[in-house]
This record gives C-alpha cells, sequence and structure tokens, in this order.
C-alpha cells in the first residue's frame, strides 16, 4: 500500500484522517477514539486490531483493506445515504465530535442496533430469508466480489451454511475457486475449515486438490487459531504447521511432583468437561488473551493524557447477550487472575486441547467450569494484584487469599518455573520480559510528553530572558519608550521589574 493511498484513509465511524486501527469482522478502518469504543463493545460486534503494532497474517490485512477500499463502510451506513435521512437530521459522527456521547451513540447505532443497514422489503419469514442469504452467499464466494459477501453476512447468511442441494459449505465453494480472501472473510464469520461436505472431504482437501497451497496452509491456520493464538500469548512462537507439528505447550518442570492437590484438581476438571463446555471456556480464554493483548498494543501506543480518560480503559470482558449471564461472570473473572495464574490455566487448556484432539474426552457437568476457574485463582491468590488493576468487586465471587499454605507458595514457584519444549527459555522469563516491555514503552510515552512539555516551557523561558536582556540592555532614557506592555508576557516578574525601571 503507497503512503499517498494511505493518507486519504480516514477513520468509517467518524473521518479523522489516518486511522491505526482496523475492525475485522466489519471491514473498516477506524481511528483510536473510535475504536475505544469498538473494544467496549465486545468482540462479538467487532473484533479490532492496530494496523502496524499486532502481526496480521498478510491475506487477513489485505481482506479488511480491500474491503475498506471498495466503500464495506457503506453497508453499515447505507440509509446515511439516501439524501432523505440528511433532511432528517441523522448524520454520522464528525472529526470534532466528542467521544462520548456523540461518537459512542453514533457507534452503537452503527454496529449494534444495525440502525442503518440495508433492511430487506420482506421479512415475513426470517428462516425463509436466512437461508435464501445463505444461499446467495453459497454462490457469491466463488468470485472475489467480498462486499457482495459481506453485505449478505450482515443480512443474516451463515457462514458456515450447509447447502443440502450441493452438499456444502460456502467455504468449500471459496477452497475450490482459489478465492483467499474470501476465505478469509468467511473464517472471521466463523467458518470451519474442518467441516465434511458430502464426500467427507474439507475446504482444506479441496484448496490442496486445486493447487491452492497458499490457501491450504492458511486454511491449516485458521483451524487451529485458538490453540495457536494462546501458545504465542505464553512463548511468542506459533506452531510450525507445514512440518506437522500443531501445538506448542510451554512445558511446567517437575509437574508430577510439586504442582499443589488444588492445581492438580483443576486439571482434572478440566479434562472431565464435555467438549462443548470445554470449547466454550476455551473460546472465553481466548477472548480474555485478545483483550490483554489488545490493551498491552493500546498501552504502547496512546500517549499519558489519552491514558488516563475513562473511556479508554475495557476492564473486563464486556457482556455478551447471546451468553447465560453465568458464564458472562465467569468471562469477566478472567480479569482477575494475574499473569502467572493466567498463564497456568492457559497452559491447561493447551495441554488438554491436544488432548481432546489426540481424541479421548469425558464428559461431565456443568459446575466443572466455576471450581476449575476458583482452583486456579485460589492456588495462587496471594500473587499481589497490579496496582493499576482496576476494583472487580463487581465480578468478585469470594476472596480465598488465606487458603494458600507456605508450601504451595513454594509450590507455585516452582510449578510457575516451567521450561518451553526447546528448553530455552521459560514461560515466566518470557511473561516477565512482555510485561516490562510493555510497561517500559508506555512509560517512554510518558518521557517524551514530559520531555516535550519541558521544552515548551524551556522555549518560554528562553524568549523571556531573550526580552529581558533586551530590556536591560536600552538606555534609561529611551526605556518607556522601548516598551510597551503589550509586548510583554504577561507575567507578574515582568511586570514589577518594569515598574522599578519607570
Ligand atoms: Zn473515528
Amino acid at each position: 500500500m503507497s503512503r499517498r493511498q494511505r493518507s486519504n484513509e480516514v477513520c468509517a465511524d467518524c473521518s479523522v484522517p489516518d486511522p491505526h486501527w482496523a475492525s475485522i469482522n466489519r471491514g473498516v478502518l477506524i481511528c483510536d477514539e473510535c475504536c475505544s469504543v469498538h473494544r467496549s463493545l465486545g468482540r462479538h460486534l467487532s473484533q479490532v486490531r492496530h494496523l502496524k503494532h499486532t502481526p496480521w497474517p498478510p491475506t487477513l490485512l489485505q481482506m479488511v483493506q480491500t474491503l475498506y477500499n471498495n466503500g464495506a463502510n457503506s453497508i453499515w451506513e447505507h440509509s446515511l445515504l439516501d439524501p432523505s435521512s440528511i433532511m432528517s437530521g441523522k448524520r454520522k459522527a464528525n472529526p470534532q465530535d466528542k467521544v462520548h456521547p456523540n461518537k459512542t451513540d453514533f457507534i452503537r447505532a452503527k454496529y449494534q442496533m444495525l440502525a442503518f443497514v440495508h433492511r430487506l422489503p420482506c421479512r415475513d419469514d426470517d428462516s425463509v430469508t436466512a437461508k435464501d442469504l445463505s444461499k446467495q452467499l453459497h454462490s457469491s464466494v466463488r468470485t472475489g466480489n467480498l462486499e457482495t459477501c459481506l453485505r449478505l453476512l450482515s443480512l443474516g447468511a451463515q457462514a458456515n451454511f450447509f447447502n443440502p442441494e450441493k452438499g456444502n459449505t460456502p467455504l468449500h465453494v471459496a477452497a475450490k475457486a482459489g478465492q483467499i480472501l474470501q476465505a478469509e472473510l468467511l473464517a472471521v464469520y466463523g467458518a470451519d475449515p474442518g467441516t465434511p461436505d458430502s464426500n467427507g472431504k474439507t475446504p482444506i482437501d479441496y484448496a490442496r486438490q486445486g493447487g491452492h497451497i497458499e490457501l491450504a496452509d492458511r486454511l491449516v491456520e485458521i483451524q487451529h487459531e485458538l490453540t495457536d493464538r494462546l501458545s504465542f500469548y505464553l512463548c511468542g512462537r506459533k506452531p510450525d504447521h507445514k512440518n506437522g507439528q500443531h501445538y506448542i505447550i510451554p512445558q511446567i518442570a517437575d509437574s508430577s511432583l510439586d504442582v499443589s492437590e488444588l492445581a492438580k484438581a483443576a486439571k482434572k476438571k478440566l479434562q472431565s468437561l464435555s467438549n462443548h463446555l470445554f470449547e466454550e471456556l476455551a473460546m472465553d480464554v481466548y477472548d480474555e488473551v485478545d483483550r490483554r493483548e489488545t490493551d498491552a498494543v493500546w498501552l504502547a501506543t496512546q500517549n499519558h493524557s489519552t491514558l488516563v480518560t475513562e473511556t479508554t480503559v475495557v476492564p473486563f470482558l464486556p457482556v455478551n447477550p447471546e451468553y447465560s449471564s453465568t458464564r458472562n461472570q465467569g468471562r469477566q473473572k478472567l480479569a482477575r487472575f494475574n499473569a502467572h495464574e493466567f498463564a497456568t490455566l492457559v497452559i491447561d487448556i493447551l495441554s488438554d486441547a491436544k488432548r481432546r484432539q489426540q481424541g479421548n474426552s469425558v464428559s461431565a457437568s456443568k459446575e466443572n467450569v466455576e471450581l476449575i476457574l476458583k482452583s486456579i485463582t485460589s492456588q495462587h491468590s496471594n500473587e499481589s494484584q497490579d496496582n493499576d488493576q482496576p476494583d472487580y468487586d463487581s465480578v468478585a465471587s469470594d476472596e480465598d487469599a488465606d487458603l494458600e499454605s507456605v508450601s504451595s507458595k513454594a509450590n507455585r514457584k516452582k510449578s510457575m518455573d516451567s521450561d518451553l519444549s526447546d528448553g530455552s527459555i521459560t514461560v515466566q522469563e518470557f511473561l516477565d520480559v512482555k510485561n516490562a516491555l510493555v510497561a517500559s514503552e508506555a512509560k517512554i510515552q510518558q518521557l517524551m510528553k514530559v520531555n516535550n512539555n519541558l521544552s515548551d516551557e524551556l522555549r518560554i523561558m528562553q524568549k523571556k530572558a531573550s526580552k529581558l536582556e533586551k530590556q536591560n540592555s536600552v538606555p534609561d532614557s529611551d526605556y518607556d519608550n522601548a516598551v510597551s506592555y503589550s509586548d510583554l508576557d504577561d507575567t507578574g516578574f515582568v511586570i514589577i521589574k518594569s515598574n522599578i525601571f519607570t
């Protein structure tokens, strides 16, 4: 992308130039302020990524850029383009608008209520409509027209729709046709690269068969997106799928001997979850990883004055109304885990995901999720919380800080002293370095800001000094002519000095 094109880009919501963030599922680029509102809505409404400071699979970025450049934003602002809506006073946000309430209200109306999306003329039977839309999607993904597909998805077409007549899903069609950007878009909307068609073949099979190697490799990556993201969070590396490595699980040293009873119990309960509940928990942990990583990018890219405003804080996962209140509470509790506790949970989930992939799972009851979260929290509960963490009383269950014995503290220290499978650095070291890096980047931003203020002050002082010098060099007799009060900086010091002279 050339500089010239970039400089033409504006925030899709408020038209501020040079937006730094993207909303992947909406196919738009957005500014920092609007991004803070998107984040507060939750990933079910907007999946944000920083354009420069977040790693991107190249074709995913290409998909978003293509959608944006081809006017995907008009899907979400359809009715605003109608001249009659301008007459009625409806308008999009301006760069000068305040984040609260103007930009926030507009963004909520646009993406949460879908207030400006084109409505279909007849919606007597929603299920028939959805089926028709899904069939249209099924045939549209054959072509490179991404906006049409996003439009259909925005109207309710299902990315995983199994077409009974054709015996396959839209992703099978896109894979056969080698439409890699369509595949990216479908995957963002939940299409599964491992779904078999009526012949038992997956989209990955068809991509490989058709010689679309890049697409086939990317589909394998998409299939492992969840566990890859968790591994990357823990150790900064992803498995080498091309060479048959599908999991990286940092190992905990001496796990067989030293892990506390509580941790062992937690692990057992995790293993006894039904596949469905395990997947839910893993998805929640994935969302929390995304929240923590996006927070880190946010800290590193914002200057100090933006940081302190309340509008930028996403202290825990926003509520997803499609989930039960129990699940939403569990999701919010994840924010209370400190880095060590959270790493332990992520490692356990990775290990169990691998075990389940290999096909030996037992099912059990729902309460176990709660018990697992509790056990892990109590195992590490007197790790001191970061000072800048907000108060989580609204989601707190019980305080179990007293429960931890001296011996289990020792165990924890050992259990976190873990090795990567290749034995080079420990998870602990990695997390420590990563946290330190984020903190120092934020600090540098602050120092630069302070430095700028000091330079400004210095310039003002120098200006004053040179003015005073001039005054002093003027002969006494000429003084009244040389200095007029309106020329002086409006400070007491200068005025007093002038009075002395006159
Ligand atoms: Zn904006």
